[in-house]
């Protein structure tokens, strides 16, 4: 409990109240003085709508959640309208390697799939998504399957299914060794194809969402987008619906190194800030441990090497070669990512590197071709043969655990606004995602939304209604900014993060937000540049606020856990572009605390041993690894 401190609420933290719904934010939280407070607009400057398109509903994006949801609802909705930033196929679902978790092997169940999730989560998981994303998998798996998602099989036909970080159990199926969610892609697009003479579904790519539409109550009722390319709709229009599925996807390029492809600016999570919309957990942000290490000066989409590879046996070392893995966590190099993630820049500032390695080789030349054909070639392509090198690996963004805070039925604090994949937070990854449960969640909760949504429209709920003529203030950020950008949130608001390093990027920001917009005509890169601005602006202030390390949070200067953080922020954009913070405590879980007197166990022993094996050994002081793990 070292470090532990709510300095911006106003009372006592044991009287804090228990989140129930979206109606139910916490507390009430004062930004304390010297943090500054980002001042947002409520739109994007762009030109009025030139043509108009209508549907019951709009599916924003493309991967495996606005494709389910699309699908899903299709069937028992008269008019669903897809738009899509760029291609159907486009976005991070297209790249997933490792796989799609659930419990689906005779020793699994559900129940240790709760429990390896919410350890992951650091005590922060919503139970009850958690609950609904391990019960409801399996049965959603099966219908991928069911539509033509072709997973590996073993011999005699059984789905094979591997391990990866943080799970106790072989619960991870996938496809074409390192392609599964090419495979998943695949198959949602054929079965969209298949269906697309329907006269109830139409699909507009090259469309990019600028904004959310409401009416005179406040209720979103539709989009501003921008069509590029041939046919009869080009340029700015608006979509008119009576709900819109938001299912844009991350916010990796806010950070100059990521695994996530150019689409994943975070317009989704932008617009619904500037919409008012409350945004939960944006402060906690995965980075992959084993991201290949391109050189100092790479930027842009990095090639990750899944941690698949380590779940078949291959392990880190460090510039000397010597393993540190298995001295830290229990479940040693198949440690969660962010307690990897830790021990990774822990050593690399320990013996003053900037990468660490992966070890394969022992895996061998044949099975790593059949088992990760994609990753092989990759590296093959880069001159390194992973059969016969170690490769060099750092961690880069990689997942936003946080974003649109939605309930168990995918609704967002706006009526007629949803949202879900990795734009939401439906609370099920806490502060720390566990590895493959991503493209789990796209699948479960987008059939979820559209159930409900279907319930609702049956009802008579959610009648069609005209947008609001747009007022309030807008603004747009160049896109020479873009790069600036990047680099002042990877410096400061990146893996660690300090109180100087947040004030820093929060300063530089906030300068940049103040500039004014130079470009005549706004356009694609203008419109991602602000929305890379205004998240970072508001992932920066909640990292600011949150004086602990958890999950993906990692603080320097609080570099232990606080169970008096052990809860979650909201934010909402106030009327006056300024942000309203409530802070929500989540209950204790059992599973985590008893999962972390094991590690600490653990951790105690190995030490025990090195004192013993080593009886020169003189220094008391813990390894940098132990400084960072206390738990
Ligand atoms: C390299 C890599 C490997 C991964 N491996 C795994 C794995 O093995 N297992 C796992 O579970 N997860 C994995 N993940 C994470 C997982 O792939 C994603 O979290 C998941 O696919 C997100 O799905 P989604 O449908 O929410 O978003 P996406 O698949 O990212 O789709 C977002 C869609 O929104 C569109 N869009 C964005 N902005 C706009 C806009 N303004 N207007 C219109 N459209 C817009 C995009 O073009 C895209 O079509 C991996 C991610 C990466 C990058």
């Amino acid at each position: 409990m070292k470090g532990a401190r709510l300095s911006g609420w106003g009372g006592d933290k044991a009287d804090c109240p228990l989140v129930k719904d979206l109606t139910d934010l916490g507390t009430a939280y004062a930004v304390p003085a010297g943090v500054t407070d980002p001042h947002l607009p409520q739109r994007l400057v762009a030109p009025p709508p030139g043509w108009v398109a209508t549907a019951d509903v709009i599916v924003v994006g493309s991967g495996i959640a606005g494709l389910t949801a699309a699908l899903k609802l299709r069937e028992r909705v008269d008019r669903v309208l897809l738009v899509t930033k760029t291609v159907l196929s486009e976005g991070s679902t297209e790249w997933a390697q490792g796989g799609i978790a659930a419990a689906m092997a005779p020793e699994d169940s559900p129940d240790e799939h709760f429990v390896d999730t919410l350890v992951a989560g650091v005590g922060l998981c919503d139970e009850d998504a958690v609950r609904a994303l391990v019960e409801e998998g399996p049965a959603r798996v099966h219908e991928l399957i069911a539509l033509g998602t072709q997973f590996d099989t073993d011999e005699v036909g059984a789905i094979k299914l591997t391990r990866e970080g943080g799970h106790g159990q072989d619960r991870i199926a996938h496809a074409r060794g390192d392609a599964t969610g090419a495979e998943i892609s695949r198959a949602l697009i054929a079965q969209l194809r298949a269906v697309l003479s329907d006269p109830g579904i139409e699909v507009i790519e090259h469309a990019l969402v600028v904004d959310l539409l409401k009416d005179e109550g406040g209720r979103v009722c539709g989009v501003t987008l921008h069509v590029i390319g041939e046919g009869e709709i080009n340029g700015i229009g608006a979509g008119h619906a009576r709900a819109v599925v938001l299912a844009s996807g991350g916010l990796g390029q806010i950070y100059s190194s990521t695994t996530n492809p150019s689409v994943a600016t975070g317009d989704g999570m932008a617009m619904c800030l500037r919409a008012g919309a409350v945004m939960g957990d944006l402060e906690f942000v995965q980075f992959h441990p084993t991201v290949l290490w391109l050189g100092p000066g790479a930027s842009g989409q990095q090639p990750l090497i899944s941690e698949a590879v380590r779940g078949e046996g291959a392990f880190l070392v460090d510039a000397a070669g010597e393993r540190f893995m298995p001295a830290i966590h229990p479940q040693g190099d198949l440690a969660p990512r962010d307690v990897v993630a830790r021990a990774i820049v822990a050593r690399m500032a320990a013996t003053g590197t900037d990468h660490v390695f992966l070890d394969c080789r022992h895996l061998g030349e044949e099975f790593l071709l059949a088992r990760f054909p994609g990753i092989v070639r990759t590296l093959r392509d880069l001159g390194l043969d992973p059969a016969r090198e170690l490769i060099p690996v750092a961690p880069a963004q990689h997942y936003a655990s946080g974003g649109v805070r939605t309930d168990l039925r995918g609704r967002t604090s706006i009526e007629g606004l949803y949202a879900c994949g990795e734009v939401s937070c439906t609370g099920v990854h806490g502060a720390n995602r566990l590895a493959s449960n991503s493209l789990l969640e796209g699948l479960v909760f987008a059939h979820r939304v559209a159930d409900d949504i279907v319930a609702r429209f049956a009802a008579g709920e959610l009648p069609p209604t005209e947008p609001a003529a747009s007022g309030g203030p807008a603004d747009a950020c160049d896109s020479d900014h873009r790069l600036h950008i990047q680099t002042s949130m990877t410096k400061g608001a990146g893996a660690v993060r300090s109180a100087e390093s947040l004030a820093r990027t929060s300063r530089w920001l906030l300068a940049h937000a103040d500039l004014p917009p130079t470009e005549a005509e706004p356009g694609p890169r203008t419109w991602e540049t602000s929305n890379l601005l205004h998240l970072g602006q508001a992932l920066t202030l909640a990292a600011q606020l949150r004086e602990e390390t958890r999950g993906g949070h990692v603080r320097s200067d609080f570099p232990d856990r606080a169970d008096a953080w052990r809860g979650r922020l909201h934010l909402r954009r106030r009327d006056d572009g300024t942000l309203q913070v409530w802070f929500a405590k989540v209950p204790a879980q059992a599973a985590v605390e008893a999962a972390e007197a094991r590690t600490a166990a653990h951790q105690s022993s190995e030490h025990d041993n090195l004192e013993h094996d080593n009886p020169q050994h003189q220094s008391p002081d813990p390894t940098p690894e132990q400084k960072e793990h206390p738990r």
